[in-house]
């Protein structure tokens, strides 16, 4: 762009870039897709989970900079010195640019520990985890104010979470597949707008502003399946460029439109008679059903 010296090249877009330059080209690609899909607008309230990750805090970087108002929620597991450097993290961060932030402790939003619901049922802890969150993420939207929920998943984790999606024909995620989830009654409207940007340049962005990441890795993510999706993505992306992107896109552009009526038809949905979340389960929600099996021995 300034023709000064390079210090961060982008294969898949075959550009190069200085540090100031690689810093506007990320905040364009995310203010790209927050207007395209109509993310938010300036004047609306945007909860972001913050994980205190690469990913979540560059959102919150990178929204606070553009200007968008958004009140930050931290979700402490309780996994030792994971959890309390992550919630060190977010917490700093707040702190010094006066953001908005909540953090919460799972045993408090739920009575016990996560690892008694990891002991005293067959669920994996990601599933808990996964429920965990996006079950409070619905609660706190409404209490907290905000109509639109945003996280920080980005091309990678998409692409990878669609790649099993197919692999296993698991239509009614592939049915969620976007950057975008429409509100329905008691669920908030979900964004991504990190669904342009890499592992890789989410990397760069953090480390280009100055902004503190965990440094450390949750003990439970060796079992996470998507690393290995990401990895064959990888290596067909550096042999492919661009065919992630491809795959990504290629999905919502035309794939969705045709398959998406038909997946949707097929989709029981109802509400848990206990606390009223909307749910695809016949019986209580995923969140009533683990805290009616913990207590119940
Ligand atoms: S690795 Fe699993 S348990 Fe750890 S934060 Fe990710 S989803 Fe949660
Ligand atoms: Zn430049
Ligand atoms: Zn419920």
């Amino acid at each position: 762009v300034c023709r000064g010296p390079a210090t961060i090249k982008i294969d898949r877009h075959n550009a190069a870039f200085c540090e100031p330059h690689y810093i506007e080209h990320i905040h364009r690609q995310i203010e790209r897709v927050i207007d395209k899909y109509r993310m938010f607008g300036p004047d609306e309230r945007v909860l972001l989970g913050v994980s205190g990750g690469k990913d979540s805090m560059g959102a919150w970087h990178a929204l606070t900079e553009l200007g968008y108002q958004v009140q930050a929620v931290h979700f402490n597991n309780g996994f030792g010195a994971f959890s309390e450097e992550s919630e060190a993290v977010v917490r700093n961060f707040a702190e010094e640019r006066g953001s908005s932030l909540r953090v919460y402790r799972f045993s408090d939003l739920m009575g016990f520990e996560f690892q008694e619901a990891v002991s005293r049922t067959t669920t994996p802890p990601c599933a808990v985890c996964g429920s965990f969150k996006r079950y409070h993420f619905n609660m706190l939207a409404g209490k907290l104010e905000c109509r639109v929920v945003a996280t920080g998943h980005n091309l990678d984790d998409e692409t990878a979470f669609l790649m099993g999606n197919v692999l296993h024909w698991s239509t009614g995620y592939l049915r969620k597949t976007g950057p975008v989830l429409e509100p329905e009654p008691g669920m908030a409207r979900k964004v991504k707008p990190l669904v342009r940007i890499t592992d890789q340049e989410m990397l760069h962005y953090v480390r280009s502003c100055g902004v503190a990441v965990a440094e450390s890795e949750c003990p439970h993510a060796k079992k996470v399946t998507s690393h290995l999706y990401k990895r064959a993505l990888d290596m067909l992306d550096q042999e492919m460029p661009g065919v992630k992107t491809e795959f990504y896109f290629g999905c919502l552009e035309r794939m969705l439109p045709v398959a998406g009526p038909e997946w949707e038809k097929n989709r029981e949905l109802g509400y848990c008679p206990v606390c009223g979340y909307r749910t695809m389960r016949s019986d209580m929600c995923s969140m009533c059903l683990l805290k009616s099996r913990v207590r119940g021995g």
